[in-house]
């Protein structure tokens, strides 16, 4: 079966400046990523702000270049689509749904836009397609005339799940879809979600640092640290039997989490993780609970094995 969603060896290097004086510096923030997500599955990505898990969704909806390494949708090179081709297979939807619709539109139009970009459909045809999207998001042909400011943030969730929908496409990538939500409007939109991957066949690329919500919705989970992926596992595996020590450490957090920070406390000492500053050997050894002596100076090599993957000299 052709994978949804297929990256091989993929990469993304950024040059930042962390000071106006300082030189630039060379961030790896996806780091020869490779997997597959079968179609009509869920892959949760988790991890801390600054894993890299944005820029592997950016480079998935072909909003950014590789620095190498291929992304293949549906079977075809990203790199070889036109946007529009594009559009119509792969569709985001992002955290804040009150910066990604534009105040000055009505929510029609806003849902129309992808249609009217595609060219060549008729102002009949866009409404049909418009309105299906609403009904399919559970909002009234009504709110449909209103503006994003008129709606609440659940709702203007639902508009941009609804944008997303309107060119029928076979995946959707979410990155942090319902973090901006209060938590009684996190479930539904989740659950909205899980209702609209079963009706339609979706496959999702779903983004979150927030592990309950990961749990909730995913198939598949994959666990990243600082560009790579060091578990994925199937979900019910993954919670039940964690084998990496980071993914043992994020699944500790969310018994004792740090509220407002949005970035889990793992209960390991402040070292914060910094992409612009990987340590060397395992990348997780200045903060890992279980290192031994060659932790600090060799990489290890990611294990394949039919529970999944795992980047740990002691798995
Ligand atoms: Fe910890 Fe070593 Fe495993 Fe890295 S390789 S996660 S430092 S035990
Ligand atoms: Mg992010």
């Amino acid at each position: 079966m052709t994978a949804a969603i297929e990256v091989r060896g993929l990469r993304r290097e950024f040059r930042v400046r962390q000071g106006v004086f300082a030189p630039p510096k060379r961030v790896i923030a996806v780091d020869d990523v490779s997997f597959a997500v079968p179609p009509g599955s869920v892959l949760g990505v988790v991890g801390e702000s600054g894993c890299g898990k944005s820029t592997l969704a950016r480079l998935i909806l072909g909003l950014l270049e590789p620095s190498a390494g291929d992304v293949v949708v549906d079977g075809q090179r990203l790199s070889a689509m036109d946007r529009r081709a594009r559009a119509r297979l792969i569709q985001p939807v992002f955290q804040d749904p009150f910066a990604s619709l534009n105040p000055k539109r009505r929510v029609r139009d806003i849902v129309a836009m992808p249609l009217i970009a595609q060219g060549d459909i008729s102002g009949h045809d866009i409404d049909r397609r418009v309105n299906e999207a609403l009904e399919r998001v559970g909002l009234s042909p009504d709110q449909g005339t209103r503006y994003p400011a008129q709606l609440s943030g659940g709702q203007r969730q639902r508009v941009a799940i609804a944008r997303a929908l309107v060119l029928r496409p076979r995946i959707v990538v979410c990155d942090e879809p319902t973090s901006a939500l209060d938590v009684s409007v996190q479930a539904q939109i989740l659950n909205l979600l899980a209702e609209l991957r079963r009706d339609l066949g979706l496959t999702y690329l779903f983004i979150s640092h927030n592990l309950a919500v990961v749990e909730h919705i995913a198939t598949e989970v994959a666990v990243m640290y600082l560009g790579r992926i060091v578990e994925r596992a199937e979900s019910e595996t993954l919670f039940a039997a964690p084998r990496h020590p980071y993914t043992r450490a994020l699944l500790a957090s969310v018994l004792t989490p740090e509220p407002g920070l949005g970035v889990p406390d793992v209960g390991l000492g402040d070292v914060m993780p910094d992409p612009a500053n990987i340590p060397p050997g395992c990348r997780f050894h200045p903060r890992c609970p279980v290192a031994i002596a060659k932790c600090a100076t060799e990489a290890p090599r990611p294990a394949n094995d039919a529970a999944g993957l795992v980047e740990c000299h002691l798995a």
